[in-house]
């Protein structure tokens, strides 16, 4: 098996994923989709100069001189409220009643608040003088007609979803989403509704790699567990192929009874098979079956997570045409010193935090490819450079996280 390193196993994998199609959808069905056009506003917004304030529209200059003491009377001549026009120009000496969200009178150049005001009957005094502009927003302030709002490849959030309302978008184009089948392998692994007895486990990465590839973005196809035989492997792995990704967990190790190896040898094309320079996470392998992407990843449950995370992830996000394709990285000040063999790349499951603007890192307990609680109780992948032996507490270390 070639030893090869992290980025390079990504990068090959990644050179031989293709983008899957676009799909239209309707905006309130678009939250989380990657957005396969940009989003070019047809309209200015706001449409109009409008009133930011509940309050007078009035003439600045005609007010510069007042102040409580000395309060200058205008005459109220209309009433304007969100949603329609005034009818008449505003005059030298006259106000217009005005509600936020209500365009600007012709005439008008200024809103005076409410509070700054007494009524008078038909008059009010203003108490205060005010800016030429003030309290009122700017036709287009928010958005230009012709202005890109949204770029393709965005993964869509709610603030999105609300922006491509605002330019009046009901129907919006996005990438298609990948089925992705999940096997698991191994004589030892039980469903949950079994009862385990002896050497006997739950199927935990059948579930993981379903909620991961859900998080995503992409669709789950759970096949349950495969018997470490080859006949039953390539029977399942044959089913898998109606999925448009398969990603199977254990079995591409060097052990006597790791078979997915040797099925997806005699099925797959093009298929490589890896030692990966990480911790956790070692045997890899990837290919094809026919045109279907292949995942082999190893079976102790932080290795498959991580392999997940750093292989499979940036996969999915690609088929379905998003721009960014790894979780977000960012430098954080390590709580202590921590030591390793150079060599290999390690993942330590760690916590993130936020103090005072600034990240700061900590292991989340002990690390083992066995060892799923470290990564339950972590939010990030504190990245130990593969020819470091030593990152010394208080150091700035690169940390993936993993809920961006
Ligand atoms: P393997 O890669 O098949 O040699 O498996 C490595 C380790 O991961 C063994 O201890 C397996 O029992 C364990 N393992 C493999 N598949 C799963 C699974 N689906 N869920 C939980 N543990 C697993
Ligand atoms: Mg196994």
């Amino acid at each position: 098996m070639n030893t090869i390193q992290v980025q390079e196993a990504r990068d090959q994998i990644l050179s031989k994923i293709k983008v899957k199609g676009v799909e239209k959808v309707s905006l309130d069905q678009a939250l989380g989709r990657v957005l396969a056009e940009d989003i070019i506003s047809r309209v200015n917004n706001p449409p109009l100069d409008n009133s930011a304030m509940d309050g007078y529209a009035l003439i600045a200059e005609d007010i510069a001189a007042a102040t409580p003491e000395s309060p200058v009377k205008l005459e109220v001549v209309e009433e304007i409220a969100a949603g329609y026009s005034a009818k008449g120009t505003l005059k030298p000496g006259q106000a217009m009643r005005i509600m936020t969200g209500a365009p600007i009178p012709a005439g008008a150049n200024a809103v005076l608040m409410q509070e700054d005001t007494d009524k008078d009957e038909n008059f009010i005094l203003a108490n205060d003088r005010a800016d030429v502009e003030e309290n009122i927003r700017k036709a287009g302030e928010d958005v230009q007609k012709g202005e890109t709002v949204i770029k393709k490849g965005v993964a869509l959030s709610p603030a999105h979803i609300g922006m491509m309302a605002v330019v009046g978008r009901s129907q919006v184009a996005v990438g298609q989403r990948p089925t992705v089948a999940i096997l698991s392998t191994g004589d030892e692994i039980l469903e949950l509704d079994q009862k385990p007895e002896g050497p006997q486990i739950y199927n935990s990465n059948g579930h993981m790699l379903a909620a991961q590839i859900r998080s995503a973005g992409a669709i789950p196809v759970y096949l349950g567990i495969a018997k470490d035989t080859e006949k039953d492997l390539m029977e399942k792995f044959e089913w898998a192929l109606k999925s448009d990704v398969v990603v199977s967990s254990g079995g591409v190790s060097v052990g006597d009874y790791d078979l997915v190896k040797a099925s997806l040898q005699k099925m797959g094309q093009e298929m490589l098979f890896w030692k990966v320079a990480m911790k956790p996470g070692k045997p890899l392998a990837f290919g094809r079956i026919g045109d279907t992407p292949i995942f082999g990843l190893p079976g102790n449950p932080v290795s498959s997570f991580v392999s997940f995370e750093q292989f499979v992830r940036p996969s999915l996000k690609k088929i379905m045409g998003c721009s960014n394709l790894m979780h977000q990285t960012v430098q954080a000040k390590l709580t202590q010193t921590i030591h390793k063999k150079p060599g290999r790349l390690h993942f330590l499951s760690a916590i993130v935090s936020s103090d005072n603007g600034e990240y700061t890192v900590t292991p989340a307990g002990e690390q083992g490819s066995g060892i799923l609680k470290s990564a339950a109780n972590a939010n990030g992948l504190l990245i130990f450079p593969l020819e470091e032996a030593e990152l010394k507490e208080g150091a700035q270390v690169a940390v993936q996280l993993l809920d961006i």
